[in-house]
């Protein structure tokens, strides 16, 4: 029997929950999770919950069943968490991983400590995805689940470019094309396509972006009052910080938004060098060695200046 089907064996209500803001693989994963559940254990009673997920996955199946509202009652005996590093992570969902009878985690996080009552984290998979795959029975994944998997692994390797990507990313990857699903299209539309606002966000960042550090690091910051002017928010950032990275001679890039005063959303970003996911972990997030993000406070001027000094240091201890 697969992972999914044992610890469903004789229960009847599931919920799946990931990450705030969640991108391609936490979407990716809830929703292929909720579709294995739906297509072979439909006795279970499985919801998904997330913050506000883009519309550019609106083609998943069961995209429109996601809850965005936390319920009066946090009440499913099985709670599956998902691309979350931490508890934390869960946001205002996290109810139901304190009051269900059996949780598990689901994860390939680095700095994830396993706050699962059973817990799968492979920090070398290329995504929480791929991960998923291994802990499926091949022949039941649909069509549906399938494009659900690829989504994500799309997403968290940059279409199989970071170095996130192995062999097996790649098999996997090609089984789930056989199963029929339009692999260029979920590329196209999901993952390059901008709205125009995106666009112009991603436009203004650049040309704001300052190069630091003798031209290894950059970084650029899009603050509230622009996010307003724009109609952008949260969901419209994601890519920016690769584009950034992608700047020749660039080791390693930084991307901040601001939440609100003082508060910004970090994103970080590294080439070959930097390890960014101590550095996010530092500042109480996390993420991967080439990818990692924290929330921070204060100026601009002290956030960066916080950040480039870990950063300075790995890159003289080489
Ligand atoms: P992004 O920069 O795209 O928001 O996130 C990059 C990676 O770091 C993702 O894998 C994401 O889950 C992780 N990450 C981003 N922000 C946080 C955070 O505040 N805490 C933790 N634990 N992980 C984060
Ligand atoms: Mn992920």
């Amino acid at each position: 029997m697969g992972f999914f089907e044992t610890i469903l064996k004789n229960r009847k209500t599931a919920v799946v929950l990931g990450h705030l803001n969640p991108d391609g693989d936490c979407v990716g994963s809830c929703l292929a999770v909720c579709n294995y559940i739906v297509d072979n254990c439909p006795e279970v009673d499985v919801k998904v919950y997330l913050d506000e997920p883009a519309d550019k996955f609106a083609y998943l199946r069961g995209f429109d069943r996601i809850h965005t509202e936390v319920p009066e009652q946090f009440s499913a005996q099985v709670c599956i968490c998902l691309d979350s590093g931490d508890k934390e992570r869960l946001g205002r969902f996290g109810g139901f991983l304190e009051s269900a009878e059996f949780s598990v985690c689901v994860d390939h996080h680095i700095t994830n400590t396993g706050y699962g009552m059973e817990n799968r984290i492979q920090p070398d998979a290329s995504s929480t995805c791929e991960v998923l795959f291994g802990l499926m029975e091949e022949e039941k994944i649909s069509r549906e689940t399938a494009e659900c998997l690829y989504t994500g692994m799309v997403h968290d390797t940059g279409v199989f470019q970071y170095s996130n990507t192995s062999e097996k990313t790649m098999e996997i990857a090609g089984k789930l094309m056989a199963k029929g699903i339009p692999y260029s299209t979920i590329i196209s539309e999901s993952f390059y396509q901008k709205t125009y606002v995106q666009n112009q966000i991603l436009g203004r960042a650049l040309l704001e972006s300052v190069l630091f550090c003798d031209g290894q690091c950059i970084f650029s910051v899009i603050r509230k009052k622009d996010m307003d002017f724009y109609g952008a928010d949260s969901r419209d950032m994601d890519g920016i910080v690769e584009q950034l990275r992608n700047t020749k001679g660039v080791e390693c890039a930084i991307f901040l938004y601001e939440k609100q005063f003082q508060e910004f959303k970090v994103s970080m970003r590294s080439k070959n060098r930097v390890d960014v996911s101590k550095i996010a972990s530092y500042f109480g997030g996390g993420g991967h060695i080439r990818a990692a993000g924290c929330t921070m406070n204060g100026s601009i001027y002290d956030v960066i200046n916080n950040l480039s000094a870990h950063i300075v240091k790995q890159l003289k201890e080489e």
